[in-house]
């Protein structure tokens, strides 16, 4: 037999490793669920590539995931029969890190505490290597459907592996088998009550059955099922089997903040199961974050890159499975097809209208909501115009009115000043510092109620022609306010025009500042301030002109 050859992981993968095997998470349980789902997306991945290639499924077409105990040798097997590796894929998957995710991950994790630190971990679904958690050594076995050929890899997680082929009669007929050598400390994972109970809260709801075996030469008995949850009627599912398909799928540790589970018919027939996070997932901002919806047909997954939704509505997880896009098209037709058009609308439409609904029916949960995924959601504003009028009624706002508090658009219109004819707001980067800003001291004498907004994103939807009810959004930096048209409350007098002295200082200001500022001039806008800097009226809003500068514009 030839002797294997030794590589050297990634420099990345490398990392990560240490991390896992010197790892004080208490939560190792993660590990078990990050090798199901690979079992379950290698045996969705031969089911895909069965359509195409019958012969690829031989005479072996039930898709199965087994896990066998050997609590005397202290091991752990988790083995599949599905897509399988070939030696070179081997190579390609367990010695490198192709996610984009996993920098950001080991940035978060070196300051992360302990509970934080496995909350990442199945937030990131740092995925194969969680293994090194638990076990010293890894040996993975696999044999690639069709092929003749068979290799295993091994490695103790310390630096280097090895690939060598093995004889097929020692591996799996088809798929994978990934064998754990389980550390002392992890001995208990060779209880079955614990590994059933792990698997059925974990992993209880992927498509594939789930098998368990108590010893090696032990009967197999079936611990999950198999049958894709969001094909069972609503009221079929508790609450509690919503929220572990949630985790399964997601891969969160929180509770679904919003739960939709529907069936369209008519025109087109497909069934929604989507979840909105109750907590921000960290990679919410990263500008390769994708979509997280799966697009199944008749059960049969088919890929997560078909974007069911519009970017802004990036956070919300789940799948959608269709029953009349073709089975057989390829991925990239599906792109192009009209009913995946449909889909997209119809999901995307039901969704907001899903989030409208709930900021009525229970508003501490939409705000909520709103505080972790507004910023997100505004996006839209500038992206989608068709739905910009069902998304300004979605957004809240803090202003010099709420006290803290979220105000929506409707209370702002409702609470406008006689003479009123414009949106204000300012933008910044901190809402205590915009709070206390000079440019809202005209504003405030007069209660004009000002939208404070101190995300990224407000200093481009509130410049892309943006109006609500026919009232434009304007900035209390940009241009005159025409304050002096909305009257100030009894007993207070206006400014008085400007005096000589006034008028005198104001050509002394503009003499000493020359070419730095196009204009002085007196405003209505302060009241205790002496100075404030504004926008000329058809130039760029100032945060914006410090973003694009920040950005290297
Ligand atoms: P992810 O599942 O997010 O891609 P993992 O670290 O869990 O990341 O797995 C890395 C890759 O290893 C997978 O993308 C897949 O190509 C391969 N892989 C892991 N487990 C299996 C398996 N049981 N069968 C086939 N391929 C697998
Ligand atoms: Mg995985």
């Amino acid at each position: 037999e030839a002797t294997p050859e030794i590589r050297s992981f990634e420099a990345d993968v490398a990392k990560l490793l240490h991390l896992m095997v010197h790892s004080v998470y208490s939560d190792k349980d993660v590990f078990l669920r990050e090798l199901v789902s690979n079992a379950a997306d290698a045996c969705e991945k031969l089911r895909y590539e069965g359509l195409t290639d019958a012969g690829l499924l031989g005479d072996d077409g039930q898709p199965r995931i087994t896990v066998t105990l050997d609590p005397d040798a202290r091991r752990l097997t988790i083995e599949d029969n599905g897509i399988g590796m070939s030696e070179a894929e081997l190579a390609d998957a367990l010695g490198t890190i192709a996610r984009s995710g996993t920098k950001a991950f080991m940035d978060k994790i070196a300051g992360a505490k302990d509970a934080e630190g496995s909350q990442l971990i199945g937030q990131f679904g740092v995925g194969f290597y969680s293994a090194f958690m638990v076990a010293d050594q890894v040996e993975v076995v696999s044999r690639r459907a069709g092929a003749d050929t068979a290799a295993a890899w091994l490695s103790d997680g310390l630096g280097t592996y090895t690939i060598r082929p093995v004889e097929t009669t020692d591996a799996p007929a088809r798929g994978t088998r990934v064998l754990l050598h389980l550390k002392e400390d992890a001995a208990d994972y060779t209880q079955s009550f614990k590994i059933e109970r792990t698997i059925k809260a974990q992993s209880g709801h992927v498509p594939v059955p789930i098998f368990l075996k108590e010893k090696p030469d032990a009967e197999p008995k079936q611990i999950a099922d198999g049958a894709a949850l969001w094909t069972k009627p609503k009221s079929a599912i508790t609450p509690e089997e919503y929220k572990d398909f949630y985790r399964s799928a997601a891969g969160q540790f929180d509770e679904p903040a919003l739960t939709l589970h529907y069936r369209a018919e008519g025109l087109h027939e497909y069934t929604v199961l989507a979840f909105v996070p109750e907590t921000k997932p960290f990679d919410l901002f990263d500008p390769d974050r994708a979509g997280r919806m799966k697009l199944y047909v008749r059960r049969v997954f088919i890929t997560d890159e078909a974007q069911i939704l519009p970017r802004y509505l990036r956070f919300v997880r789940g799948l959608v499975d269709s029953n009349d896009l073709p089975l057989n098209v390829s991925r990239e037709m599906i792109q192009e097809s009209p009913v995946l058009a449909a889909i997209q609308k119809g999901v995307a439409n039901r969704i907001l209208s899903e989030l409208d609904k709930l900021s009525g029916s229970d508003a501490e949960a939409y705000l909520k909501l709103w505080d972790n995924f507004g910023p997100v959601l505004k996006e839209g504003l500038y992206e989608d115009y068709a739905r910009r009028e069902t998304l300004l009624g979605l957004a809240r706002f803090k202003t010099t009115a709420s006290g803290g508090e979220w105000r929506s658009l409707k209370d702002y219109a409702a609470s406008l000043k006689d003479n009123q004819t414009a949106i204000y707001y300012a933008t910044g980067t901190d809402l205590d510092r915009l709070a206390t800003s000079p440019q809202l001291e005209g504003f405030r004498a007069r209660g004009i109620e000002v939208l404070l907004l101190a995300d990224q994103v407000d200093s481009f939807w509130v410049t892309s022609g943006v109006d609500y009810e026919g009232k434009p959004f304007k900035s209390v930096t940009q241009g005159l306010a025409d304050l002096s048209l909305i009257p100030l409350p009894e007993g207070e007098e206006p400014a008085a025009a400007a005096s000589d002295a006034v008028n005198g200082f104001i050509a002394f200001v503009k003499e000493v500042l020359g070419d730095a500022v196009s204009d002085v001039r007196a405003s209505d806008r302060l009241t205790e301030s002496a100075v404030c800097l504004v926008a000329p009226e058809n130039g760029m809003d100032r945060q914006l002109e410090k973003l694009l500068a920040g950005a290297g514009r």
